[in-house]
């Protein structure tokens, strides 16, 4: 049984406790929604006042070459290449998840369709985050295709000669299960598919290893566990093998091989740099630049597996400590119990409140938010996010439950952003 002595052990043991000084973060809060908008690393004030004031305007136009604005999406995409296992020069960082989804499965259909055109399937997850599932249909209604959602544990059963690209997102938004990359892309790869991973809930929170998987194609976001603020760019990775043998549909200028020739044709550039579309957003990169960094500062006290290592713990821990002092109080884990199947969240459902018991603790500077209908969600970010937090934040949600506090008016009334 732990106790919050315990808890502050652990914290003062804690190898990766130093990471947590890269960060603003207020002492009274207690942040568990670095998986919806990681935290503010120190250090991005102070880029993002550089880039604006010096490079932009001091510099102003020869900022482009002097300050290496138009190398940023392959500069921070290096970086991030290193956190998902992918070579560098293959990743580049760009648009939004939602718009390199596009890219990635228009250029995987593409590929498909040339190919083996009886192959007209798309299959995904109905638990998706829904715009993964909305980009889909945008792309089956183009290519003449269908989508087909299915559940987490029929994807065996649809691993057919209709299949054309299996796209799933390696860690659920909504419950936390992750998917077993490696083995599910060799199953794809068997029944003659396509392997398309968004690792928007992955990327900086658990180990990836794209380039061992063997994958095709992945996207993932700059704001969640990589604290690149607020609509940060996301990224796009492709596998060598098909760098040179796709076309993405967002044919813009930076993709071009030759932007400053101005030629009036379209001849796409050598690799992934052909999935940059228009300008990069220099100071939304000059920003993820120093969230990566804060990642990239946990290589010398052993990485991601060291990252994996603590968010397991801090979540186990959670699900322990709300099963002990939460119980008889309608609480369900949604979140599997097994680590090798859990992400770096933790997902409680409650029949009744769950939405209201999110903004009860959030007033209680315990933030975590809250997805419908019925889902309390707890991201444990293990760069920040310490062992006593985890302690203190159960016992707020012990009081919440135990009191009824939720049930006040005020945290019924349902914000815009929940
Ligand atoms: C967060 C998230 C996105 C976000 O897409 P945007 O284009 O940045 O809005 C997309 N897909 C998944 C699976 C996500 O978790």
């Amino acid at each position: 049984m732990q106790d919050k002595q315990t808890c502050l052990a652990l914290d003062a043991q804690d190898p990766l406790r130093a990471l947590r000084e890269q960060f603003v973060l207020d002492e009274d809060d207690i942040y568990l929604d670095g998986n919806s908008l990681g935290a503010l690393p120190r250090a991005t004030t102070a880029r993002v006042r550089q880039t604006i004031e010096q490079e932009w305007g001091a510099g102003l136009i020869r900022s482009w070459n002097t300050a290496g604005w138009i190398d940023l999406p392959q500069r921070v995409g290096d970086k991030i290449a290193r956190l998902v296992g992918a070579a560098a020069g293959g990743l580049v960082a760009a648009d939004s998840t939602s718009i390199n989804l596009y890219k990635a499965l228009s250029a995987a259909a593409a590929i498909t369709q040339a190919q083996a055109p009886q192959r007209r399937r798309i299959v995904s997850e109905r638990s998706n985050f829904p715009t993964d599932l909305y980009i889909a249909e945008s792309v089956v209604r183009q290519y003449g295709m269908e989508l087909i959602l299915i559940e987490p544990d029929d994807i065996a059963a649809h691993l057919d000669d209709r299949l054309a690209i299996l796209m799933l997102t390696h860690v659920n938004y909504r419950t936390g299960r992750m998917h077993d990359m490696a083995a599910i892309t060799r199953a794809a790869h068997d029944a003659g598919a396509l392997m398309l991973w968004d690792l928007a809930h992955s990327a900086g929170a658990v180990p990836v290893d794209l380039t061992a998987a063997d994958a095709d194609f992945a996207v993932g976001c700059g704001y969640k566990y990589l604290n690149g603020g607020p609509g940060a760019p996301a990224f796009i990775w492709v596998h060598p093998r098909h760098a040179d043998g796709f076309r993405q549909p967002l044919s813009g200028w930076m993709g071009h091989a030759a932007p400053f020739d101005f030629t009036p044709d379209y001849r796409p550039a050598p690799g992934i740099s052909r999935y940059l579309c228009g300008t990069p957003s220099v100071a939304g990169l000059a920003a993820l630049e120093c969230g990566v960094d804060t990642v990239l500062a946990a290589e010398p006290l052993g990485g991601m597996p060291a990252l994996r290592k603590k968010s397991l713990a801090l979540s186990s821990l959670f699900i322990e400590l709300v099963e002990s002092r939460c119980a008889g109080h309608g609480l369900e884990l949604v979140t599997p119990r097994d680590p090798a199947l859990r992400g770096s969240q933790v997902c409680l459902a409650r029949s009744e409140g769950a939405y209201a018991i999110t903004q009860a603790l959030i007033e209680r500077g315990v933030i975590g938010d809250f997805r419908a209908p019925d889902i309390l969600r707890l991201g444990f970010t293990p760069l920040y996010t310490r062992y006593v937090d985890v302690w203190n934040a159960v016992e707020q949600l012990r009081q919440v439950l135990d009191r009824e506090a939720w049930r006040e008016a005020r945290f019924n009334r349902r914000a815009a952003v929940t």
